[in-house]
């Protein structure tokens, strides 16, 4: 039986810390290739290698490194559209191809928040991507990268007990905050109290992705989420200190099991053989030390312990450009190629190489 054709792409905002991500996974994908790429009118015309360090220039090989970058209006070709579009140009641009017929999976915050545009980690809530047809157009969206390793330990807790009520102190590494982050000077040394706009999303995004889907549109759970976010001087790879309530106040040693048990989800190339890592080492997660975990997909989970005001306390670590970005967002397009969610192309069977 022949291979089919490599789904064509198109990546918006291919430059950044994001788009460049995607494009290294794309690069040695077995079911996507990159046709088209798109960046800010600072870059466009130039070739992508003229905008991205050498190394991932190389990396990406002649025929990708040699795309011209386009503008925003370029009418792409590409059934599947990946963005890592800051969010205001996201909120113009991403409407605009799904008026074209384009899947469009982002990055971007702009449209997590509605009920009807589904929020979806492949391993919690692929039923959830039900809210986008077959045949047209539509936006998929992947979570903010504090709360992707959040949801990806509730999601079993959930399942398995249910989660009453969650505070969640972040320590976000500076790669989270784009190109355009704090500057060195800035941050050594030093803390930021506060992530503007970030505890929002925290809370929001946390309750929509452990929803369920109901009359064409999310019901989030009902828990609440109370959510601390601060910057720190890390580079890459996002730790979240996580107070949880559960229901039936289970035994830490249940809360253990259900956590290192936790199913992959369904067979898709960029999902890590074990969505989480649980260790009972006290010095663990660290950022350098455990974020690469699973080719950056693995989210670890350290010093689970009870808590004296709620049942359990654990911190979760994960690499913010991978799980909770550029591999969130590849996941979910081919979340869609397997379920036939990509416009004018054969559902994919799922574990295809
Ligand atoms: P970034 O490094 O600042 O890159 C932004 C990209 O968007 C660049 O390619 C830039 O092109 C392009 N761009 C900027 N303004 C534009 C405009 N007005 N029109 C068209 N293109 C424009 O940002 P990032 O960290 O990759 O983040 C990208 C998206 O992913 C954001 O929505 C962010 O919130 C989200 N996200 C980031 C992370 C993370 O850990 N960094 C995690 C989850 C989600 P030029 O090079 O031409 O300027």
């Amino acid at each position: 039986m022949s291979t089919p054709p490599r789904i064509p792409v198109a990546v918006l905002g291919a430059t950044g810390l994001v788009g460049q991500r995607i494009l290294l996974r794309l690069a040695r994908h077995p079911w996507f290739r990159v046709a088209e790429v798109a960046a800010s009118e600072r870059s466009v015309g130039r070739r992508l290698s003229e905008q991205v360090p050498a190394e991932v220039g190389e990396a990406l090989g002649h025929e990708v490194a040699g795309l011209r970058l386009q503008p925003m209006d370029a009418g792409f070709l590409s059934p599947l559209v990946l963005s890592a579009l800051p969010s205001g140009p996201a909120r113009q641009v991403e409407p605009r191809l799904v008026e074209a017929g384009h899947r469009v999976v982002s990055n971007a915050s702009a449209f997590r928040a509605d009920p009807a545009i589904p929020l979806v980690i492949p391993e919690v809530n692929p039923d959830h991507l039900a809210l986008v047809g077959h045949g047209d157009g539509g936006i998929v969206t992947n979570p903010n990268c504090a709360v992707a390793p959040m949801a990806l330990a509730l999601a079993p807790l959930h399942r398995v007990f249910g989660v009453e009520g969650v505070v969640a102190t972040t320590f976000q590494a500076v790669s989270g905050a784009g190109r355009g982050g704090p500057s060195v000077l800035d941050l050594s040394d030093n803390l930021f109290p506060l992530i503007q706009g970030e505890e929002e999303k925290v809370e929001r995004e946390a309750q929509k992705l452990l929803g369920t889907v109901e009359g064409g549109a999310v019901t989030s759970a009902p828990f609440p989420v109370s959510a601390t976010t601060t910057r720190v001087p890390v580079l890459h790879g996002h730790l979240v200190d996580l107070s949880v309530a559960l229901k039936g106040r289970p035994p830490l040693a249940e809360v253990a099991d259900t956590l290192a048990s936790f199913a992959p989800g369904p067979a898709l190339p960029t999902l890590p053989p074990s969505p989480l890592h649980l260790t009972d080492d006290p010095m663990r997660p660290q950022p350098r030390l455990d974020r690469d975990r699973g080719g950056g997909m693995t989210v670890t989970v350290g010093r689970l312990r009870p808590c004296a005001v709620h049942d359990v306390r654990f911190m979760v670590l994960a690499h913010n450009l991978e799980r909770g970005a550029a591999g969130a967002a590849v996941a979910n397009a081919e979340l869609c190629a397997a379920q036939g969610r990509i416009p004018g192309v054969e559902p994919i069977r799922e574990g295809a190489a």
